[in-house]
């Protein structure tokens, strides 16, 4: 089963109206196994729509149209359909009686602009509306009309979210999940930092070839390379198992890369290593401002192993508070690897806490320099070195991890990757494992 969404506003193509309405179609269309062909979307303008419904017609099994069906002027969609049809609008006498009801209600009398709410092609069928005045519709493109290869179920439904939503729960899924006859598409999102999307294309070998169900494809967003694992089966059982043996094998692929599915969160996973093992952590930033601090206690629950953080932005604050020497800032700079192994260590001592990370780097777009460019950030972890079995088994000193990457791209992002591979790197260590990069 192949569906195409169709989205009709003037506001959409002119990108001021973001189209939720199809994003949301989606899900929904593949959580009862129909695949989307296409999203498409047209201006107000009687003859795209019309073009654009005989179009997508002709090529798919079920084409779910949003938008166009208010009572003004610019409001077509009803008229297109009608068109491709070749039949007239008809008054449902039915819609117009509870046009009349709704508007009683408010004590109003009805616009007469509101009648073509209750206008509907010949031959089609009336969808309620139980949250607004313009009613949906329920048409079938036959195999026979001119034009189209194979017959096309088309469902037209209000623009706005809210009415859409409730029309297409009751009154359009059930239609199409009837012909799908129990088919499902389950989807899991592996997330990955750290390595390009290249790299971990390459790395997932066969897994990414196209045409395989499940199919597994990667996006990139903020760093973050995900893969996207769909899988389509006639059933939910035989559907989740392929979707977890797609999952081990990328897993097998990939090994520690992948930090979590779905909606976790870098931090969360790391919160997840901490808390339950009775850790705790501390920060010390220079470039990342308090990103880093901002990023560990987004998570519910983070006082159980954040205790503080310094945003040491200056050179003097960097000495002041965390006892970093004047004479290594002098020496190496504030962006090296002995000042970030000095703040991690000074952190974790003052803090009293398990690890310290810390963070200073060129943040751009200004104070690159030819040896230390835009985007080099050093990070360190410091840990437990030893146990001090005078005292305190965990303060005793630290063993410190520097490491200088180059991030690419603007201030936010090399802001937003430093504050990520610090974690990354807490990660690991947690995890007992080398940085693999
Ligand atoms: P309409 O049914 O065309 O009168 O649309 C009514 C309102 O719903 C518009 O003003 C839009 O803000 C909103 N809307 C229409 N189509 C979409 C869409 N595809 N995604 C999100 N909002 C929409
Ligand atoms: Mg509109």
């Amino acid at each position: 089963m192949k569906a195409t969404i169709l989205s009709v506003g003037d506001e959409l193509v002119l990108g001021q109206t973001v189209d939720t309405n199809s994003a949301w179609i989606s899900q929904q269309l593949a959580a009862v196994g129909c695949d989307v062909a296409a999203h498409a979307t047209v201006p107000d303008d009687l003859d795209a729509i019309r073009r654009a419904v005989a179009r997508f017609a002709g090529e798919c099994d079920f084409l779910i149209v949003s938008g166009g069906i208010g009572p003004t002027e610019d409001d077509l969609t009803r008229q297109a359909l009608a068109a491709v049809m070749a039949t007239p609008l008809e008054l449902n006498e039915t819609w117009l009686a509870r046009l009349h009801e709704f508007f009683d209600k408010l004590g109003r009398p009805m616009p007469e602009t509101n009648k073509v709410q209750a206008m509907i092609p010949r031959g089609a069928r009336m969808i309620e509306n139980t949250n607004g005045t313009a009613a949906g519709i329920d048409a079938t493109l036959g195999v026979a009309a001119s034009g189209h290869p194979r017959e096309c179920r088309v469902f037209v439904m209000p623009g706005v979210p809210k009415e859409m939503k409730a029309m297409f729960t009751r009154d359009v899924l059930p239609h199409v999940s009837a012909r799908t006859g129990g088919a499902v598409i389950l989807s899991r999102t592996l997330h990955t930092f750290g390595m390009g999307e290249s790299w971990v294309a390459e790395n997932l070998g066969p897994q990414m070839m196209r045409g395989r169900n499940p199919s597994v494809g990667t996006t990139v967003s903020h760093g973050i390379v995900s893969l996207r694992i769909n899988a389509r089966y006639p059933s939910r059982d035989e559907a989740q198992r392929e979707l977890d043996a797609a999952t081990r094998a990328c897993e097998a692929a990939l090994g520690d890369l992948i930090y979590g599915a779905d909606n976790v969160t870098l931090a969360a996973v790391v919160a997840g290593l901490l808390a339950p093992a009775r850790k705790t952590v501390a920060t010390a930033e220079s470039c990342t401002g308090g990103l880093l601090a901002k990023m560990l206690t987004d998570v519910p629950g983070s006082s159980d192993y954040f205790t503080q953080g310094w945003v040491t932005y200056s050179n003097l604050a960097k000495h002041e508070r965390l006892g970093v020497s004047t004479e290594m800032l002098n020496v190496y700079g504030a962006v090296s690897e002995p000042v970030v192994t000095a703040m991690a260590r000074n952190a974790r001592r003052l803090a009293k806490t398990d690890y310290a990370l810390s963070i200073s780097g060129v943040a751009g777009p200004g104070g690159g320099s030819a040896a230390k460019p835009v985007g080099t950030v050093c990070i360190a972890l410091a840990s437990q070195l030893k146990p001090d079995l005078r005292g305190d088994a965990r303060y005793f000193d630290s063993a410190v991890t520097a490491r200088t990457f180059t991030f690419p791209g603007d201030r936010e992002m090399v802001r937003d990757r430093s504050a990520k591979m610090a974690l990354t790197m807490l990660r690991f260590h947690l995890l007992g494992k080398p940085l693999p990069f």
